[in-house]
């Protein structure tokens, strides 16, 4: 096997002495694959945020809910949050107990919210109607309510979760509002929650939000926890040499920001943080192979198997992704070329990297997609009736597990009712 460009691989020995060539010849691409060892490592980097005692990190679920990785996170001590009743399922399934798990719903029907509730989950709700449902459904109980802490932040506009132009949480201004709905239905409000967005590198826009809500939470007197949030971005520009998120600075800010809580209002509450993005993205890749190179008027096109059917968020959200090159055979690459790496779906919008300036790319080549493991897997989809990929984990000790199969025929027409039967 031949590394044709595999810096960030290198330095995070990612494929731990396999050969990603043949882990693509043996299992298929497209291949989502895990490395568990990096995986544990984030989980560890955000336990450790801080030094103040009463400090969970929540897992956030829908960055990619595999059954596995979720297990892997219950043993590093995170608990979880969830944003549907599927999420509440396979996170019960993965060993969570209901009192780890949050639920953060929006706009859910009275159904989804009773199941949350016979669970035994907390739920959080996101607005005053919400909470008006919830009051119905379980007076005298427990509840959370997500509030807008007024600033928001993040990667992309439809990311960004806080501030004036977002359906998501509560406003500040409705405390009063709040206290009157918990009032009618005696409901105890033991926790209030906000998420600004996905995707900060500067702590700023964060300590500044957790700053808003503290003045929030000394308006109720029964807060268990403040919930903060997550969005902790992750350098997916990492081959230029992007610098990740100041973990250490940021840390720094929150343990003073939480211990003059504390003193100042001489109550210990506990303080979680809901990252999805930072514990799962880096530590997966997609294996792709290069099925066909072409030139288009002037422009050269790599074809391979990664659409956006299984890597959303190129077409989403015009997200960068590094992207790699193994080569099996000895044949070397003569120059660098600039091209786009596109996919198999049938848009012209299927665009993987556009303009990427890399050594020649060559029909056989495995490409391998970085920083893959959040929004992932979890938004891939069977568009153009495609199958969606595969996932393997490469243990600690370097041997390589599946730990979901690829789709098959039979998944497609899963639930769909012919008419000629
Ligand atoms: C998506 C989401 C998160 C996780 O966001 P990341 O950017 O992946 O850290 C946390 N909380 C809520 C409420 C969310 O919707």
């Amino acid at each position: 096997m031949q590394k044709v460009y595999t810096k960030v691989t290198d330095q995070l020995d990612f494929f731990q002495g396999n050969d990603p060539t043949k882990l693509a010849a043996e299992y298929g691409t497209p291949l989502y694959v895990y490395n568990e060892r990096i995986l544990r490592q984030r989980c560890r980097d955000l336990k450790g945020l801080v030094t103040y005692p009463h400090f969970v990190v929540d897992y956030s679920a829908k960055a990619n809910s595999n059954l596995a990785f979720l297990e892997i996170v219950k043993e590093e001590g995170l608990e979880v949050d969830a944003m549907s009743p599927g999420e509440i399922h396979m996170e019960l399934l993965a060993g969570f107990a209901p009192k780890e798990i949050f639920y953060i719903c929006n706009n859910v029907s009275e159904e989804e919210m009773r199941f949350a509730i016979e669970k035994g989950v907390i739920t959080s709700v996101d607005s005053l109607s919400q909470l008006e449902q919830y009051g119905r459904l379980n007076p005298g109980g427990e509840v959370a309510v997500r509030f807008n802490p007024g600033v928001g932040a993040g990667h992309h506009e439809k990311v960004v979760t806080a501030g004036k132009k977002t359906k998501f949480a509560v406003d500040a201004e409705k405390v009063d509002d709040v206290k009157a709905i918990l009032k009618k239905y005696n409901l105890k409000l033991i926790g209030i929650n906000q998420h600004i967005g996905s995707l900060f590198m500067d702590g700023k826009a964060f300590t500044q939000s957790v700053a808003s809500l503290l003045e929030i939470a000394k308006q109720f007197d029964d807060l268990q926890f403040i919930d903060m949030g997550g969005g902790f971005g992750i350098p997916y520009h990492k081959e230029d040499g992007e610098a990740p998120l100041d973990l250490e600075d940021l840390g720094k800010h929150l343990d003073e920001t939480l211990k003059a809580f504390a003193k100042e209002t001489g109550r210990e509450i506990t303080f979680r943080i809901e990252p999805g993005r930072y514990i799962s993205a880096e530590c997966s890749v997609i294996l792709s192979q290069v099925h066909a190179v072409k030139e288009n008027h002037g422009k050269k096109f790599v074809g391979c198997d990664v659409g956006f059917n299984v890597l959303q968020r190129p077409i989403m959200y015009d997200s960068y992704h590094g992207v790699e090159i193994f080569r099996a055979s000895e044949e070397k690459s003569e120059k660098e070329e600039t091209v786009s790496i596109v996919g198999n779906i049938c848009e012209s919008g299927d665009i993987l990297a556009k303009d990427r300036t890399l050594p020649e790319i060559k029909e056989g080549d495995t490409l391998c997609v970085l920083d893959a493991g959040a929004y992932g897997h979890a938004m891939s989809s069977n568009y153009n009736c495609r199958l969606r990929p595969a996932e393997v984990l490469i243990r600690e000790n370097g041997e390589v597990v599946l730990i979901r199969e690829r789709d098959d025929f039979a998944d497609l027409t899963r639930h769909q009712i012919s008419l000629k039967k």
